[in-house]
């Protein structure tokens, strides 16, 4: 019998498969939600579409038009793909790129990692994943401060529990180890992410030191009692973009004998501004890292091949990757700078305005303090979020708030983040006068 194709289209519906999907989802699919990021971003989108000129400062990506890739690395780009690197990578990725980030780390930070103990992957966020999937069974503990980027999501789709513990102002929302200890007894794995997302704050070499101290003091406990280890997964994604004073540490650089419980994410996706060319690496254990790569291997995400060459060779380029780092620590500082001096000026004139200065990532914490003021409109502001959607509304100043990374409702006291990897300096300061006058017209 012969089979026939049909003549015409075949069109299938937006809600195709809603309800059967409906009771087909796993458990952890159903109990996944959405960004609520993107739900801001898309309100953005829709003022933009009508014309209106938006201080967005929501996203935590780069506008390549602000922040295009250091043009050492676009010529290698090209170069990689004439040169034909276009098939699979190896699972572990590129050996000359699994040396470069040896050599890398080694001069950065201090550490000599065997060549095992680095993995390839694409981005920061298969090393996050692979982490919590891969040292945390469901049902056990994960520590984490908040706020924090995006540990609620892997508590959904790793099914683990959670403990968040509330950061302040105090320490530029990083936590410490003094904060985290009585809650470490029955935790897998503690995550923590220095510069942080979304604060901007910076942890200092003491408390990164005593966190490592930590994680030895604990495992020792935990080696006698036959509990399972505590691992740290340290999130140093945004590592090069520090300012003044502060500095990036690694636990392992300062306690050495930690190095068995901690797993590093970095890429380029921050420190290079290359959040679409998907490439990071995880180093750690390499009997970790192995495990890594096995779990990858059946995911697929393996960075692109090309981007792994001229990322191994940009990294070698000691002399392009060194002005490149100036350069941009300088554009995300003008940034934040404008941004700060501006906040300043409210502060001194008596606005309920509040922000932390720039310590590193591409982030200010910023404070509204603006519950219980009622607009022209006569609607009187709650919550963060209609704290949130009157300065985007009346002054086309658009931040999340920190209820998006994990903070509780009811510790919402108006602090959000402000990022500056898609604005210009001159929307941030055209932004300012605007946001006066909507400060000035609440009650
Ligand atoms: N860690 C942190 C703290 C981040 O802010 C991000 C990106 N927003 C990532 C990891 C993930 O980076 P990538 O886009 O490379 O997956």
């Amino acid at each position: 019998m012969s089979v026939q194709t049909p003549s015409r289209l075949i069109s299938i519906s937006e809600d195709c498969g809603a309800e059967a999907a409906a009771r087909g989802f796993s458990a952890m699919a159903q109990s996944m939600v959405g960004s609520s990021i993107l739900v801001i971003a898309n309100e953005i989108r829709a003022l933009q579409a009508q014309g209106v000129d938006v201080a967005n400062m929501t996203v935590g990506d780069f506008d390549p038009r602000e922040f295009p890739i250091a043009q050492r690395y676009k010529e290698l780009l090209k170069q990689a793909i004439e040169e034909g690197d276009t098939n699979y990578p190896p699972p572990a990725g590129l050996t000359e790129l699994r040396k470069a980030v040896q050599r890398h780390v080694a001069r950065t930070q201090q550490l000599d990692y065997p060549l095992d103990g680095v993995a390839i992957v694409s981005g920061g966020r298969p090393s996050l994943y692979s982490t919590y999937r891969l040292l945390v069974d469901p049902g056990e503990l994960v520590l984490f401060p908040v706020p924090s980027w995006n540990n609620h999501n892997y508590r959904d789709t790793c099914q683990v529990r959670v403990r968040a513990v509330q950061c302040g102002p105090e320490t530029a929302f990083q936590p410490t180890a003094d904060l985290l200890r009585p809650h470490i007894s029955d935790a897998r794995l503690l995550v923590l992410n220095t510069p942080q997302n979304p604060s901007g704050g910076v942890m200092t070499a003491e408390e990164v030191e005593a966190f490592g101290h930590l994680l030895v003091e604990e495992n020792a406990r935990r080696d006698r009692s036959g509990q399972k280890p505590l691992y740290l997964l340290f999130d140093q994604i945004y590592r090069p973009i520090v300012f003044d004073h502060h500095r990036h540490y690694s636990p392992v650089t300062l306690v050495p004998e930690c190095a068995p419980y901690v797993i590093h994410a970095d890429g380029v996706s921050k420190g290079f501004a290359g959040t679409g060319l998907r490439c990071g690496w995880l180093v750690g254990p390499p009997v970790i890292a192995r495990k890594v790569v096995a779990l990858l291997t059946h995911v697929g995400a393996w960075a692109p091949k090309p981007i792994q060459m001229a990322t191994a060779r940009f990294l070698d380029d000691q002399p392009a990757l060194a002005e490149w780092e100036l350069e941009m620590v300088r554009r995300v500082r003008i940034r934040l700078d404008a941004l700060s001096e501006g906040l300043r000026r409210l502060k001194e004139d008596g606005f309920p305005v509040d922000f932390i200065e720039p310590q590193g990532a591409i982030y200010l914490s910023v404070r509204f303090d603006l519950a219980g003021r009622t607009t022209p409109g006569g609607e009187l502001l709650r919550s963060n979020e209609d704290i949130r959607s009157y300065l985007l509304q009346a002054a086309r100043f658009a931040l999340v708030p920190f209820s998006a990374f994990g903070v509780a409702e009811a510790a919402e006291d108006g602090w959000s983040r402000a990022s500056v990897g898609a604005v210009s300096v001159e929307q941030v300061r055209q932004a300012m006068p605007r946001l006066r006058a909507a400060l000035e017209a609440l009650t």
